[in-house]
């Protein structure tokens, strides 16, 4: 059955979400595929800045710590993040990039697990996730075993050497899930404990980490969450885990980081997984974007991210099915987080055809064109006026240009 105009202005129309897109700063004509890579800027943000730079820094300088609330800042937004995920206030705590959490949450999971010996993930993980796990076990002479194994083999290798298994919920590729809950209770039930990157998860799909049992968690601030370029992340530890040790230890995560004492004792509760002093600006614009994610439903936001990608699929097909896309996501829209995904030979100068044309998504190696779709600030005409020019790239094969084969740095 093909879908007509009228079709698509109605589900616009329909559409429980649509008030949100005027909370975002977009341009004319543009078609943004890549809030899975970074959110757009909500307008909020810029009186926000502009507050939190004048009359908080330009005005305040040192007083603000107390009279803005900045010393408080990681754990306020901290608690915010919890109700997106399923935990508690006081179980998050925002700062640093989502590698460091990652690097602060395996070691922090390692010292509940003196009598193990493994840390096990995934091949096809996110790299950043396997090169930290990489160096710890370097770093620690390999008496940390680093193991990966293929995605559908992870459940079998939880053995009794497993210390701790690091998983990402969501596929940053295939956008395939995991279940939360189900790796988690098997996990435990081999004696391990579990590390999860929610970075494609939090603000895309419904998370409940307490009802699952998690143990340990880290995200990323600027996808889904639109807090800016290189946003800070966050990491969750189960108030059970509040006595694991920190490595990173630093005086943020010093009971009385003031009482400026020789010996380093932890904090008691999540301020222990911080380390140095926070990124407060970053956590001031981060804020704007997960305030208004909190507005949002996100069992609403969960749904018209389904809509969006069936119709990206169903369009892809009709439109574009003779040009050779491969759809490598879960068909399954249940299994699939908020982003579809083709193969295609020409994939990297498809997409630097798109983006000519004004349609942003991206590209990941070795020949995956990746769409992330923001339920937010997308329309569902946005979705057919982007496969619209994908056709006309494929129909003009303007793809086939020499300025369209050379690979840029970030991609
Ligand atoms: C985006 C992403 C990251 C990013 O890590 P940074 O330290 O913020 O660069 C990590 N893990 C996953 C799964 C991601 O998708």
């Amino acid at each position: 059955m093909s879908i007509s105009s009228k079709d698509i202005v109605s589900l616009d129309a329909n559409d429980p979400l649509r008030h949100f897109r005027d909370e975002f700063h977009i341009r004319e004509n543009l078609v943004y595929l890549d809030g899975n890579s970074l959110g757009m800027l909500p307008k909020r943000v810029l009186p926000r800045m502009k507050e939190a730079l004048t009359e908080e820094w330009g005005e305040g300088l040192i007083t603000s710590w107390l009279n803005a609330d900045w010393v408080n800042s990681p754990s306020r937004v901290g608690d915010k993040i919890a109700k997106l995920i399923g935990a508690d206030a006081g179980e998050v705590i925002v700062g640093e990039s989502t590698s460091i959490n990652l690097f602060k949450a395996l070691t922090a999971a390692l010292s509940l697990q003196p009598n193990r010996t493994v840390i096990l993930t995934e091949t096809t993980n996110f790299p950043t996730d396997n090169y930290i796990m990489q160096g710890l076990s370097m770093f620690l002479d390999g008496k940390i075993e680093y193991k990966e194994v293929s995605p559908d083999s992870v459940c079998e290798a939880l053995d009794e050497s497993v210390a701790v298994l690091l998983l990402t919920q969501v596929h940053y590729k295939t956008a395939k899930i995991r279940n939360l809950k189900e790796v988690t209770e098997k996990a435990h039930a081999a004696g391990a404990l579990v590390v999860w990157d929610l970075s494609h998860s939090t603000g895309a799909i419904e998370v409940d980490l307490n009802d699952a049992g998690a143990d340990f968690a880290v995200g990323c601030g600027y996808k889904f969450l639109n807090g800016g370029p290189g946003a800070p992340a966050y990491l969750f530890a189960s108030k059970r885990h509040h006595s694991a040790q920190p490595v990173l230890s630093g005086w943020f995560g010093h009971a009385k980081p003031f009482d400026f004492t020789g010996n380093y004792e932890a904090a008691p509760n999540i301020n222990r997984f911080q380390c140095g002093t926070p990124p407060v600006l970053g956590i001031s614009a981060l804020e704007c974007g997960v305030d208004l994610m909190l507005e949002a439903n996100i069992a609403e936001v969960r749904a018209k991210s389904i809509a969006l990608s069936e119709l990206f699929v169903n369009l892809v097909e009709e439109l574009c099915g003779d040009f050779g896309f491969e759809f490598i996501c879960p068909r399954d829209e249940r299994e699939r987080g908020s982003q579809v995904a083709f193969a295609h030979p020409h994939a990297y100068e498809i997409m630097q055809a798109l983006k000519a044309r004004d349609v942003i998504g991206d590209f990941r190696a070795p020949n995956i064109m990746r769409f992330g779709l923001t339920p937010l600030y997308l329309s569902y005409s946005d979705i057919a006026e982007a496969v619209q020019r994908l056709r006309t790239i494929c129909i003009e094969r303007e793809w086939n240009r020499p300025e369209y084969r050379t690979r840029a740095a970030v991609t």
